[in-house]
């Protein structure tokens, strides 16, 4: 490859991206709009996986591109030796839920492990048009920074969501990419978040203590006393619903019988115990205790159509969550599809003959 490589976005997808190019002896620049790496992988909580069986995920993420689909869960594992063999953090070799299967890094050294290896960043560097005469990888994190977009594709209600995220992906991809013909995907209404405790004010550090990923053993209700019963494991269904609530608001009401069930280490009860600590309404009276919660978005599934190469236009590539299609309909790790999509770009762009 002759020309150089432009990478917009220095999170999982544009860091694992450049990392690999290099590695591949490409001549590589990274810009990032925010004033450090990491984008939101640096607030995640950092676990790589994928469904043990395809037709699980297939089952699970049934508008998702199946195509796609394989690639990721296909290159996954190798993806992460390869991610390990560049010395990133383990904190655990697996996930805590029997139907996935993964690795838990450390946000922190991991970011640092790829920022190392990406070479040029450039920080508060947004790429605000494509570059003539270059290879282009766009990976600024999805749009649910922009409120006009997740208005217009995801809920009338946006302005009421909580931002779980980086506050700088607003889908500069997402235009960038369509400004050049790429095509969009499935799902551009869909998001992955999590109900937050609904407290007076919520920061990064929050967005992991103050979820509430409890709705399977709640009755969860709007303000008009309107309700939903959760179908998935991931609660991902509940968030969506609530974000289309008056106020992107619900309360989850539990009898104190339950308080005690346990989900992702820690009980109901220690979960109420956090969301009071920071504030947020909770009622107690007639064997149930009341908790409100608002939705908090944290990636966009739906956004620019690519192959399993994540190619999208002559020359343009898009990886991570402004990649969309992967998990449509449900929720499938979005730091794998960044891992692994972030990789195959490197390779497709760096193989390029100029
Ligand atoms: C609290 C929390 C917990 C999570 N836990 C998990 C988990 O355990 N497992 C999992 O799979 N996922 C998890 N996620 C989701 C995951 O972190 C993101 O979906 C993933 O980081 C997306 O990768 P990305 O490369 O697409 O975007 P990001 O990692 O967000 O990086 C995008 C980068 O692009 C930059 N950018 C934006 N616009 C421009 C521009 N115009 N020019 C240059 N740069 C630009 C942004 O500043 C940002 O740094 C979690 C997220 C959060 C917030």
């Amino acid at each position: 490859m002759a020309e150089r490589l432009v990478v917009a976005g220095a999170g999982m997808g544009g860091l694992v991206a450049a990392a690999r190019a290099r590695e591949l002896g490409a001549d590589v620049v990274v810009h990032e709009k925010g004033d450090r790496p990491g984008g939101s992988m640096l607030l995640s909580s950092g676990v790589i996986w994928r469904y043990r069986d395809f037709d699980r995920f297939r089952a699970e993420c049934p508008g998702g591109d199946p195509g796609l689909q394989r690639a990721v869960w296909e290159g996954l594992d190798d993806a992460l030796a390869w991610l390990e063999s560049l010395g990133a953090p383990i904190v655990a070799r697996d996930t805590g839920n029997p139907l996935t299967t993964g690795v838990r890094f450390e946000p922190r050294g991991l970011t640092e492990t790829l920022a190392a290896r990406a070479g040029d960043v450039r920080l508060s560097s947004a790429v605000r048009e494509i570059p003539d005469g270059a290879a282009v990888i766009l990976a600024t994190g999805g749009f649910q920074g922009d409120r006009e977009l997740v208005r217009r594709h995801v809920t009338p209600e946006a302005d009421s969501l909580v931002l779980r995220a980086n506050p700088w992906s607003a889908g500069d991809g997402l235009r960038l990419a369509q400004a050049r013909g790429a095509r969009l995907s499935a799902g551009l209404d869909e998001f992955y978040g999590r109900n937050l405790a609904a407290a007076p004010r919520i920061e990064a550090a929050d967005f992991v203590p103050l979820a509430q990923v409890w709705a399977r053993h709640a009755v969860v209700e709007n303000a008009a006393g309107g309700r939903y019963r959760p179908t998935t494991w991931s609660e991902v269904d509940v968030v969506q619903w609530t974000a289309r609530q008056p106020g992107a608001r619900a309360w989850y009401l539990v009898p104190n019988e339950a308080l005690s069930e346990t989900v992702r280490e820690r009980t109901v009860g220690a979960a109420i115990a956090a969301a009071e600590a920071a504030g947020a309404p909770v009622e107690r009276g007639g064997g149930v205790t009341r908790v409100e919660v608002v939705a908090g978005i944290t990636t966009t599934l739906g956004g620019v159509r690519v192959d399993a190469r994540g190619r999208a236009a002559d020359g343009l590539w898009v990886v991570g969550a402004d990649a969309g299609g992967i998990s449509t309909g449900g929720w499938a790790s979005a730091l794998a599809s960044a891992l692994v999509l972030g990789r195959a770009a490197a390779d497709d762009a760096a193989g390029q003959p100029s």
